[in-house]
């Protein structure tokens, strides 16, 4: 018996998948189009672990499945290929970082390859190249347009090891997202895309995304933020100016007994002028800044406060507050100053605890008491007390009544607030796409245009550990002519943020060569959104937030006619060995290119969605990879064994007769059920396998007994190689060719099960046609004659079989056996 030759099984139908193109996606026909993709993978230095390959090993599966459903499936892959790692391998290594990143590019194209992907390689696109960062540019300038590119000073992340600017989304728990070091902040002049203009919808539109996790979901709303409440004036004595506060609980307004101010509150050095304070609130501004914002705000983070020695007036009760600056008011939430409520506000209680501030208790616990002491801060419901027109009210009629009260005497007015900031978008680095913008002396900030782009990166450029983009001195870059006035004008040096490139990629798959537009407008309504999109949770609030927003201004801006890019979401689990995660740098990774060695790719495919559902973590088990191996090779051993049986060129109809035979029948069409609605119902891959496994097993049972029948151990292995062809590819499509399938198994179909065979008591009845028996039907015991025409109606052997004849209708009578038979006149 031949054994199972995995390594040249699967060589050879790669050859053959990739010179037959058979993962083409032909575009022009988007009637049963499904579009799935994988996020693109950025061409780091190492190879692809097998933690890596769990996503893009879930999306072959997807894709082949709905390619056996005979969708026209787009399945395209790409590279995010912008970043820092290729400028800090420049510096390491010499080597420039584009020829870093497209050796690496090719390396990783090299993996997927021996990993059986069925990728649209015609549709690559990759971030770096200037016939993509050109519509990045493109990108940029219609948000420039619409007035949502803009150019700030403010405080802004800066990561002292990246030596660059970060995003807020990029800051985790105060350490930079790519390399955990301390973020800093610095007083910088930087370009940002206004997201928040979209806050709203995007918050909004989260719950129509009904297939995505919730998880990611409630991230995203947390991270948008939206609070409601009120903005309320507070003057300042003896000066003309006044501060506005954001809180969300103007009902509290009479139990303010402070006010705070974030240290970096444009108003404080100014208010604080010429005072005997001025000196140590300096300094003190100056300490707070060093902190990270987990320093500031974090869980147990210490509270640091100084009295400016400045008074404001509440607006309710005239009565004159003191004025803090501290640590725990950031400036970018709400205005950058509170109204601080000590008796209902847990931080604030214990600011005024440390800092020995009075507390005014003017919300009365139900049951309680008005003069309770306080213990800690009241931050449950109950009636306002203390509070001279709002007494008596309950928590939410004293905030509507409050809101009315600041809004007739012009001291305040309903607001509302969030969390999400303007996204940072430019980076001091070289290895991204350059702004297109020129600074002229005379007309300021003109943007490059359109027909000027790509403004492309110019690739001599020295790479130095300095810390200042090489950018910087290469003059023919910098110096050039204003496109408005045509005098000397210098090109911005900044580059974009990388989650700009991968903001968009999606769209740019259904027309990746196209030289007169970003994407074909036409093509895009027709291919998008994504129907399934799979990636890591870890990009939640970035890429998955940011892509949102990018494709709402593409609708505005009537280039697309929808506003969601991804219907459908799926967040795999990591995969973790010796319990943590898989990662070149802890040492555990497994290498792919062994285990294909060893076991073959449909082994280390099959092992990896078996390992565990794939939304949950997985520990990594060596011994279980075996497993997936013996099971191949017990498919392929039986496989072999029916193929030898005398009688299997025979052919025929499977006839069950035995209560074996019709065992396996049934757990035949059982098998082809479950795996359908596993692959169907949220990717149970694992639980699909272990039914295979089931079907195998019963099969060895049922082969070496007496008058076991081939035509239904046939029928049941066409079945198992259909349901393994999206996990294994190339010893599906092995076994699916040695059974004269003909074409190839990624379009042979999805079998169906006959739900007759799902039950136990069936029964076969014979179909005649013209007096000859022509085919015979499962069906369950016990049908009357009006359910046996009507399963006869919809059954697609007799429709086929009547297709071919002159006859009309089925006609049905009663056998000998009192059995129905079916005869056709
Ligand atoms: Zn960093
Ligand atoms: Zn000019």
């Amino acid at each position: 018996m031949e054994a199972y030759n995995f390594t040249e099984i699967e060589k050879r139908w790669k050859k053959e998948w990739k010179d037959k193109g058979v993962y083409a996606c032909d575009l022009s026909k988007p009637q049963d189009k499904y579009y799935t993709l994988v996020m693109f993978p950025y061409p780091s230095g190492d190879f692809l672990h097998a933690g890596h390959g769990r996503n893009y090993i879930i999306g072959d599966a997807v894709y082949r499945y709905f390619k056996a459903l005979g969708k026209n499936v787009l399945n395209p892959m790409g590279f995010d290929a912008f970043g820092l790692p290729a400028e800090n391998a420049a510096i390491k290594k010499g080597v420039h970082p584009e020829d870093w990143t497209l050796n690496n590019i090719e390396r990783m194209k090299g993996q997927f390859y021996d990993w059986g992907m069925g990728y649209d390689w015609d549709k690559e696109v990759v971030s770096c190249l200037p016939n993509y960062y050109r519509w990045t540019q493109w990108i940029f300038l219609k948000l420039y347009e619409k007035g949502l590119a803009y150019r700030k000073k403010a405080y802004v992340n800066w990561c002292p090891s990246c030596l660059t600017v970060l995003a807020n989304e990029q800051v985790v728990d105060g350490q930079c997202e790519r390399c955990d070091s301390v973020v800093e902040q610095k007083d910088l002049e930087q370009w940002f895309f206004k997201i928040t203009d979209y806050a709203d919808r995007l918050l909004a539109d989260i719950d129509r995304l009904e297939n995505w996790p919730d998880r990611v979901k409630t991230m995203q709303k947390n991270w948008i933020g939206r609070s409601e409440g009120a903005e309320v004036d507070f003057k300042i004595e003896g000066k003309e100016a006044s501060v506005t506060v954001f809180t969300t609980r103007p009902d509290t307004l009479f139990g303010a007994t402070y006010m705070v101010l974030a240290p970096e509150h444009p108003l404080v050095l100014s208010l604080v002028k010429g005072t005997t304070k001025e000196a140590e609130v300096k300094g003190f501004v100056e300490k707070v800044k060093k902190q990270s914002a987990m320093d500031r705000t974090g869980e147990g983070a210490e509270k640091l406060g100084l009295d400016t020695g400045l008074k404001a007036v509440n607006p309710v009760n005239g009565k004159s507050i003191p004025v803090y600056i501290a640590n725990y008011v950031l400036m970018n939430y709400g205005t950058g100053a509170i109204m601080a409520v000590p008796a209902h506000d847990t931080r604030d209680f214990e600011f005024a605890q440390k800092y020995k501030i009075p507390m005014v208790r003017v919300i009365q616990a139900p049951g309680g008491g008005a003069e309770d002491p306080l213990a800690e801060a009241y931050v449950e419901d109950g009636i306002l007390v203390h509070s001279d027109f709002l007494n008596g009210l309950s928590v939410p009629e004293a905030k509507a009544r409050m809101n009315e009260w600041l809004g007739g005497q012009k001291l305040g007015k309903k607001a509302v607030t969030y969390r999400l900031r303007d996204w940072l978008i430019s980076r001091q680095r070289y290895w991204g796409a350059p702004i297109p913008m020129i600074h002229c002396e005379k007309c300021g900030w003109v943007p490059v245009p359109e027909k000027d782009l790509p403004v492309t990166l110019p690739r001599a450029v020295e790479f130095k550990p300095t810390g200042e983009s090489p950018l910087k001195s290469i003059e023919s870059f910098v110096n050039t002519f204003c496109p408005k006035c045509g005098g000397a004008a210098k090109r911005e040096t900044d580059t974009m943020d990388t989650f700009v490139d991968s903001s968009w990629y999606f769209l740019r798959y259904v027309s990746p060569r196209n030289d007169q537009a970003a994407f074909d407008s036409k093509t895009a309504n027709e291919w998008l959104p994504v129907d399934q999109y799979i990636g890591g949770v870890e990009h939640a609030i970035l890429h998955l937030l940011y892509s949102r927003f990018v494709t709402k201004v593409l609708k505005d801006l009537g280039v697309i006619n929808f506003d969601e890019p991804f219907k459908r979401l799926f967040t795999q689990g990591m995969i973790t060995k010796g319990g943590i995660k898989m990662s070149k740098s802890k040492g555990n990774s497994v290498q792919p290119d062994e285990l294909i060695q060893k076991y073959g790719s449909d082994t280390f495919r099959l092992y990896t969605l078996f390992i565990a559902p794939p939304e949950r973590d997985a520990e990594w088990d060596d011994r279980a990879v075996e497993g997936a191996f013996r099971f191949l090779n017990r498919v392929w051993k039986l496989f072999q064994e029916v193929l030898e049986r005398p009688d299997f060129k025979a052919g025929g109809e499977p006839k069950a007769e035995t209560e074996g035979d019709k065992e396996v029948r049934r757990k035949t069409h059982q098998t082809i059920q479950k795996v359908t609605q596993d692959m169907t119902g949220g990717f149970k891959f694992n639980t699909a396998i272990s039914a295979k496994m089931e079907l195998i097993n019963l099969l060895y049972d049922y082969k070496d007994q007496p008058g076991a029948q081939t035509p239904i151990l046939r029928e049941a292995l066409e079945a198992l190689i259909k349901l393994l062809g999206p996990f294994s590819p190339h010893i599906a499509e092995e076994m699916w060719s040695r059974l004269g399938g003909g074409g190839n198994l990624l379009n042979a179909g999805w079998p169906r099960h006959n739900p007759a065979w799902l039950k136990s008591d069936v029964v076969e009845i014979a179909v005649q046609i013209n007096g000859k028996v022509r085919t015979r039907l499962s069906v369950p015991a016990g049908l009357d004659e009006a359910a046996m025409r009507a399963l006869a109606g919809t059954d697609e052997k007799i429709t086929k079989l009547l297709a071919g004849t002159t006859v009309q209708k089925v006609i049905w009578v009663k056998d000998k056996l009192a059995n129905f038979i079916v005869k056709t006149s």
